[in-house]
């Protein structure tokens, strides 16, 4: 297949490379022109879009998305599959494949789980938004940079399971964080803690599989000074968008604005950029119940 990739960062770069890698003619653009093994640098986005019959964006953010489907779209060929990858807004997802369909195109929002390592290992896990004809054009190639793809629903339903995913994910790891940091002031061992909790009804990813407490359970960041693993900030990327969806939709996500609260101090006033978002513990153990606990 002819493909153009826009935005060959952390997680587009190995991505484009494991297309190029099963033998798909891969033609790639990023601002910062990184090189990419097997991959054709463009010198604009719209030239990676000439002629290709799927194009994919794995970009930071919604605004940047626009933008550069406002550029790619004119130049894509008919019929041809925009597809982007990226974490964006709801409704920026929406408004891009919307352009995308009003140019006779096909449009997938399809983001990934899986991080940096599954986009290398190509065992991404995508949730899609879009048409079934879509879904059915971009499949191989999903196959091809992940183990497992959910078509969703219509446009938009790819980033809406994200972002209800990752709000999950928020809120429970500070559950998690904050019931080991009263355990510890109640006097409870760690590991007394987890085999406890791991196995009754209190249990999660977050404890079972990327238990926040080094030592304890399998190994995680937190067995490695909480170096990421999921940056915090990454993690308040996402919940900042499921807080975004929640206003745009009147949706009451009392939990999830809270973690968006204590995500936002963490990174914003605190020591928590460039750490795993596991590290809530730390921060969580070292405070008690004065003014500001919450
Ligand atoms: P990154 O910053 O490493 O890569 C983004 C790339 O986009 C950069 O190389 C940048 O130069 C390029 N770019 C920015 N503006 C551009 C433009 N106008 N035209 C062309 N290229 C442009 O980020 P990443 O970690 O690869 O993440 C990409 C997306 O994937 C984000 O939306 C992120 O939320 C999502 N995501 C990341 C992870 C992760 O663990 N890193 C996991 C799941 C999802």
């Amino acid at each position: 297949m002819k493909i153009g990739f826009i935005g060959l960062g952390n997680m587009g770069g190995p991505m484009a490379r494991n297309l190029a890698a099963a033998g798909h003619q891969v033609a790639g653009f990023d601002l910062a022109a990184p090189v990419i093994e097997g991959v054709t640098p463009a010198a604009t986005a719209a030239e990676a879009a000439a002629g290709a019959e799927v194009i994919i964006t794995m970009l930071p953010n919604g605004q940047i998305l626009r933008a550069v489907a406002a550029e790619v779209i004119p130049a894509m060929a008919p019929g041809a599959v925009f597809c982007d990858c990226s974490t964006v807004d709801v409704d920026s997802a929406r408004a891009v494949a919307e352009q995308a369909v009003a140019a006779g195109l096909g449009a997938l929002d399809a983001p990934v789980s899986g991080g940096v390592g599954g986009a290398a290992a190509g065992t991404l896990t995508f949730m899609v938004g879009g048409s079934d004809a879509a879904f059915a054009t971009v499949s191989p190639l999903f196959d091809i940079m992940g183990q497992k793809a959910v078509h969703c629903g219509e446009s938009g339903a790819g980033q809406a399971a994200k972002i209800c995913n990752n709000m999950i994910l928020g809120v429970t790891m500070i559950a998690t964080c904050e019931a080991f940091a009263l355990a510890d002031k109640l006097g409870l061992d760690r590991q007394k803690m987890f085999d406890v909790v791991s196995t009754s009804s209190g249990y999660s990813w977050s404890l079972n599989a990327y238990c926040p407490a080094p030592g304890v359970g399998p190994t995680s960041p937190a067995d490695n000074d909480y170096k990421p693993g999921f940056a915090a900030e990454l993690m308040l990327k996402d919940l900042r968008l499921s807080q975004q969806a929640a206003e745009s939709a009147d949706a009451d996500t009392p939990m999830g604005q809270l973690a968006t609260a204590l995500y936002t101090a963490f990174v914003e006033d605190e020591d928590g950029r460039g750490r795993d978002f596991s590290a809530m513990l730390p921060r969580l153990s070292a405070r008690g119940r004065g003014p500001g606990s919450a």
